[in-house]
């Protein structure tokens, strides 16, 4: 059977490319949805941004097989866009999800459209496979994995996986969605994968797709999902009045301070330490008497604590009648009661540890208070947007934040962890092929005077693709732009490497390591290594009278080496850029092309020193020979010294 769609009215339609009937047309007799239908089963209209992503998905699948992901902000109907593709889809579909509160949710808003559809989840106590679209929890399908991965006679291999949540997906191979996937591409190998998020990244793993169809790239080269083929904007969301305005307000009593916190390797809180903070705090009080006083005049109250101890305390606070606490612990029955008190308005306050960011959808929810840190913009993202769904009566959210996250809520996930608190996402254009790149940096006004990128992230027209017509544009014949902002050059072909790297990537040679190096000029008689302290700038001239720059690097024990930069001649100050600015720069790859000593002296915060300086002794002068940038070997760096 093959992969196909019946055919959306959006999208185009080429009929029998290759013998190959791909899409079916809208009067096609087959087709399922119950249009015209005057009843309440009548399937339901896309919003403009839906039918886009529908198309976006349909037109990717025509040409790959490459798995996809779509990302929507919470409240944007993701489910309805599921139900598309479930309905024009030709083949069967599975719609999986890893908690059952999603697999009911989806599958009641394709019940909507009048279509009917298996649910398989233990915890719905259902376990039906016989249908042409079957929603189920991950769970159970891998338990019942033989049912999905062999059919009975008639039913036909699955041909789309639609994964809900897809953020969940571990890069681990052995992990339950990755086996199901395996199992179902063993039955049909061109299973299309299709992941949808609000939230496309993962802590300690950053982006879950390789290509964003804006033509850059953005996870890893060997991460599980390869394109991004649709991203709509939480802010445009809130602009076009899809959702419910965010209003954040600066809470007026005092708040946690978690600033002392560090995010364990994984980049995750530790539980015992969020705990020391919050459990107990003097400031507790006053802030659910805050919170009670703003939510005089709201109709769902949110609360977001940081440990289930703090939670508990929380709901000690707040008016026992109309309170509840949701963890991890409580027991599924219990906690269905309470979420259906919750949405019946029966009970206002809903505390919980992080349990309710995802696929749980309570529309009325008009105040947030998060009284918990938040370990990325995304996990911030995650706990706003329950307060987002649109509801009668409903205006706005407001967002009480007592525990001082960083977090725009409309900022771009740069997609690796913040380097330092200081660090905000900054824009660097890319000097050789223009794409912007989002890196964490530091700004000074405008200028972005630092910046930790590596390489370039634009997607160009790969050297080896053949050329192709533009209406047929795919990033997947484009690759990485191969700029380095960020680099360490091989001693044996002159490529440049990632500063991490071991081989080279241009002629394979292990690269020299930093230590090597270091331990041979050590060893010589006639170099000196500088563990650089810092570095000075001089406009000065030399014995002619010409004007020159003086750079000189000191030790701990104010040891120098120094070096000398001419920049009269355009010759000379491409020299320099290449020799000296291009590693030096804290922002490689902002414009800065100086023309005078004293303009590259006046604009020395733009500049960084090296860790190492190698000098070697040429008749009774000391020549700096290499500069160390980057350095992450077993030598101990210099302490910084202005
Ligand atoms: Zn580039
Ligand atoms: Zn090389």
């Amino acid at each position: 059977m093959d992969a196909g769609w019946r055919l959306a009215a959006a999208v185009p339609q080429c009929p029998g490319v290759g013998g190959l009937r791909v899409f079916v047309l809208p009067h096609d007799p087959v087709q399922k949805a119950a249009s015209g239908s005057p009843s309440a089963s009548a399937a339901p209209a896309l919003r403009p941004y839906q039918r886009e992503a529908v198309r976006r998905v349909i037109e990717h699948f025509r040409g790959s097989d490459e798995p996809a992901v779509v990302v929507l902000p919470t409240g944007s109907g993701k489910s309805l866009v599921i139900a598309e593709l479930a309905r024009l889809a030709r083949g069967r579909v599975l719609v999986l999800a890893h908690v059952r509160e999603l697999v009911e949710q989806n599958h009641a808003k394709y019940q909507a459209y009048g279509l009917s559809a298996d649910i398989f989840s233990a915890g719905l106590g259902r376990k039906e496979s016989g249908r042409q679209v079957v929603f189920g929890s991950v769970q159970s399908v891998v338990r019942g994995l033989e049912r999905f991965a062999s059919p009975s006679q008639g039913q036909g291999d699955f041909t789309l996986l639609v994964i809900d949540e897809c953020h969940r997906v571990s890069p681990a191979e052995d992990a339950s969605f990755r086996r199901v996937i395996e199992r179902l591409r063993r039955a049909n190998p061109r299973l299309k994968v299709l992941g949808l998020t609000a939230t496309p990244y993962r802590l300690g793993q950053g982006f879950i797709y390789h290509r964003h169809h804006h033509g850059m790239v953005r996870g890893e080269a060997d991460v599980f999902f390869r394109e991004c083929v649709f991203e709509q904007p939480l802010r445009l969301m809130v602009k076009q009045g899809y959702l419910a305005e965010p209003v954040r307000v600066d809470a007026a009593v005092e708040r946690y301070d978690f600033s002392a916190l560090a995010p364990s390797t994984n980049g995750l809180f530790r539980e015992e330490e969020l705990n020391r903070v919050a459990a107990g705090n003097r400031a507790t009080p006053g802030i659910i008497a805050e919170v009670i006083e703003r939510a005089r005049d709201r109709q769902g109250v949110m609360l977001f604590a940081a440990s289930v101890a703090h939670a508990e305390e929380i709901l000690g606070y707040l008016p026992a009648a109309t309170a509840a606490l949701i963890t991890g612990e409580t027991p599924s029955t219990e906690r269905e009661r309470i979420i259906a008190a919750f949405k019946a308005r029966e009970i206002k306050y809903l505390v919980n540890v992080a349990v309710l960011t995802t696929g749980f959808d309570a529309p009325h929810v008009d105040l947030i208070a998060i009284l918990r840190p938040t370990e990325s913009v995304g996990l911030y993202q995650q706990i706003v947007g329950r307060g987002l769904r649109l509801s009668p009566g409903k205006r706005d959210c407001l967002i009480l934040d007592y525990a001082g996250n960083p977090w725009d809520l409309y900022a771009p996930e740069v997609g690796s962890p913040r380097p330092d608190s200081d660090s905000e996402p900054v824009q660097v254009e890319c000097p050789a092929c223009g794409h912007a790149n989002l890196f964490w940096g530091k700004r000074d006004g405008e200028l972005v005077i630092e910046h930790f990128g590596r390489r370039c992230q634009g997607l160009v027209l790969s050297s080896r693709a053949r050329p192709r017509a533009k209406s047929e544009k795919s990033t997947s014949t484009m690759e990485q732009c191969s700029f380095r902002f960020r680099f360490k050059v091989c001693g044996e072909c002159g490529a440049e490497n990632d500063i991490a790297a071991r081989r080279c990537h241009g002629c394979q040679t292990l690269l020299v390591d930093a230590d090597d190096k270091l331990k041979e000029a050590l060893r010589l008689r006639d170099a000196r290594v500088l563990r650089v302290a810092g570095m000075q700038l001089e406009a000065t001239v030399n014995g002619r009278g010409l004007a020159r720059l003086k750079v000189t690097y000191h030790d701990e024990e104010g040891v120098t080496l120094s070096e000398w930069f001419a920049l009269e001649t355009p010759a000379q100050r491409g020299a320099f850029a290449a020799a000296f600015l291009r590693q030096h720069l804290r922002a490689p790859g902002v414009p800065f092309r100086p023309t005078t000593p004293e303009e590259v002296v006046a604009e020395q915060r733009r500049l960084r020193h090296p860790d190492f300086v190698v000098g070697r002794k040429v008749g009774r002068h000391w020549q700096v020979r290499e500069k160390l940038f980057d350095y992450t070997g077993r030598y101990r760096r210099a302490v910084e010294a202005g």
